[in-house]
C-alpha cells in the first residue's frame, strides 16, 4: 500500500500568510468601503524593465520561425555567460576573490526552489544552521527533505536539531557564527525579513567558520542588487576562498520585477567538494534527473537585462524600490513603529509599542489604519516584538500609509 512521506508531518506549519489573508478578508467584510494598503508582501509593483519585455516578445516571435525545443537543464549558454560576465566578473575587485565561469552557473525558475531543493544534496544527519528570524523556506524545506523535525508542542523554536543564529538589535541583526559545530548554513544578505546586510568582516567570519568546520554555506543573494553601500559585499565570492565552501543563489525576481516571469540561478563552484564528491557534479545530476530547463523566451528576457541598457534599467528599478524604502524608513521614524535599522533592501523592520505582540501590532495596523504588514514572529521567535513593512508596495500606498499613521486613523 502506498504511504504518505512522513516528512510532511514534520512541517512546523507556519500559518503566517494564510492567517494574514483571513484577517484581511474579515476586515474587508466589516469595512467594505475601506481601502486596504498592502505593505505586507515582497512582490513586484513596478513593471519589469522594457528591455526584458522586448526580449521576451522577440523570443516569442523567433519561435514562430524556428521552434526551439528542450534546452540544457542548467540553462542556455548565452544566459549563463552573461551572468558570469555581467554580474560576477565586475565584483571581482580583489585578485584572490572568485568569479564563477559560465559552466558553474545553473539557471532556474527561482531562488525559492533552488534554496529548497539544494537540501537534496545533503545527508539526513546534516546539522543545519539558520538565522532567527529567517526566510521560512530554508527550515520548511529542511523538514520536508528529512533533515530536521518539528519541535514538541510548547517549544520556543519551531524545529528541533537546528542551530539558530539569533539576529537581534544587540548584533544589529547580523549574527556571527555559532559556537557549536554545524554542517549546512543558510545565510541571506540583505536579509529577509530584517533588511540588514552582512559586512565584509561578518561574511568573512562565516566563511572562516565553514572552512574550520568542513561546513557549507547556501548564500541567498536574492536582494543583493539593492545594496547601496559600496563597502557591503554583493556576493559571498568577494571573500577569497569562499568558492571552497559556498553556493550562491541569485534571482531577477526583486531587482527586475520578475516575480511573475521567473528567472534565477545558482552558482556551484567546481572547487566545492563534500566527502571528496564534486557538488557541481551532484547538482548537474540532480538537475538532469528532475528538470528540463527554463523557458527559452524567459532566458532571452533575462539575458536582455544583462546588456548595458538592461543593466541601467535594472539599476534604475532597484533604485526606485530603495527610494520607497527610504521614504518608509524616514516616515516611520515619526510613528510608534520605530525602524530598528536603516534598510539595505526594501523591507523596513520596526519595533512595536511595548506591551504588544507582533500579532497585536498587526491587528492594530489593520483595524485602525487599514494597513497590512507582516508580524515579525511569523519569521521566528526572535521576530517577536517587530513588524515588517514592505517597500515593494506601491508608492501611493506607502505615502497613504504614512499619512494615515500621522493622522491616527484610516478615514
Ligand atoms: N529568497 C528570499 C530571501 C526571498 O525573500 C524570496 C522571496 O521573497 C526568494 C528567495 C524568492 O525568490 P524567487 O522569486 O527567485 O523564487
Amino acid at each position: 500500500m502506498a504511504k504518505v512521506n512522513p516528512n510532511f508531518f514534520q512541517l512546523a506549519g507556519s500559518y503566517l500568510f494564510k492567517t494574514i489573508a483571513e484577517k484581511k478578508a474579515r476586515f474587508s467584510e466589516l469595512n467594505p468601503s475601506a481601502h486596504i494598503l498592502n505593505l505586507g508582501i515582497g512582490d513586484a509593483t513596478l513593471p519589469p524593465p522594457k528591455v526584458a519585455l522586448d526580449g521576451l516578445k522577440s523570443a516569442c516571435d523567433e519561435l514562430t520561425q524556428n521552434p526551439i525545443g528542450y534546452g540544457p537543464s542548467s540553462g542556455h549558454t548565452f544566459l549563463r555567460s552573461a551572468i558570469s560576465e555581467k554580474i560576477y566578473a565586475p565584483l571581482k575587485t580583489d585578485a584572490s576573490a572568485f568569479a564563477p565561469s559560465e559552466d558553474e552557473i545553473f539557471v532556474s525558475e527561482g531562488a525559492k526552489s533552488d534554496t529548497a531543493l539544494l537540501s537534496h544534496l545533503f545527508s539526513d544527519t546534516t546539522r543545519i544552521c539558520v538565522t532567527d528570524p529567517v526566510y521560512p523556506v530554508y527550515v520548511d524545506s529542511s523538514a520536508l527533505f528529512g533533515k530536521i523535525q518539528k519541535a514538541p508542542e510548547g517549544s520556543s523554536d519551531p524545529y528541533t536539531n537546528v542551530t539558530y543564529a539569533r539576529a537581534t538589535a544587540e548584533n544589529n541583526f547580523c549574527p556571527l557564527p555559532p559556537n557549536e559545530p554545524c554542517d549546512l548554513i543558510y545565510l541571506c544578505s540583505p536579509h529577509n525579513p530584517t533588511g540588514s546586510a552582512l559586512s565584509y568582516e561578518a561574511l568573512k567570519a562565516w566563511v572562516d567558520y565553514a572552512k574550520a568546520h568542513g561546513a557549507l554555506i547556501i548564500y541567498d543573494a536574492a536582494y543583493s542588487a539593492f545594496i547601496e553601500d559600496p563597502k557591503t559585499p554583493k556576493s559571498i565570492y568577494e571573500i577569497p576562498g569562499s568558492e571552497h565552501v559556498a553556493i550562491e543563489c541569485g534571482s531577477f525576481s526583486k531587482c527586475a520585477s520578475f516575480t511573475g516571469i521567473r528567472c534565477a540561478w545558482s552558482v556551484i563552484p567546481k572547487a566545492l567538494k563534500l566527502d571528496n564528491a564534486s557538488i557541481h557534479t551532484l547538482w548537474s545530476q540532480f538537475k538532469n534527473v528532475t528538470y528540463n530547463g527554463l523557458s527559452y523566451p524567459v532566458q532571452r528576457a533575462a539575458c536582455a537585462l544583462l546588456t548595458d541598457e538592461g543593466l541601467e534599467q535594472m539599476k534604475a528599478l532597484s533604485k526606485r524600490y530603495m527610494q520607497r524604502a527610504h521614504t518608509l524608513y524616514n516616515g516611520l521614524k515619526q510613528t510608534p513603529y520605530t525602524p530598528a535599522l536603516k534598510p539595505a533592501a526594501p523591507y523596513v523592520w520596526c519595533s512595536i509599542p511595548s506591551g504588544m505582540t507582533s500579532w497585536q501590532a498587526f491587528d492594530e495596523l489593520l483595524n485602525s489604519y487599514a494597513i497590512v504588514t507582516t508580524p515579525g514572529s511569523g519569521f521566528g521567535p526572535s521576530g517577536e516584538g517587530y513588524i515588517r513593512f514592505s517597500a515593494f508596495a506601491k508608492g501611493e500606498a506607502i505615502e497613504s500609509a504614512l499619512e494615515r499613521l500621522a493622522k491616527g486613523a484610516f478615514v
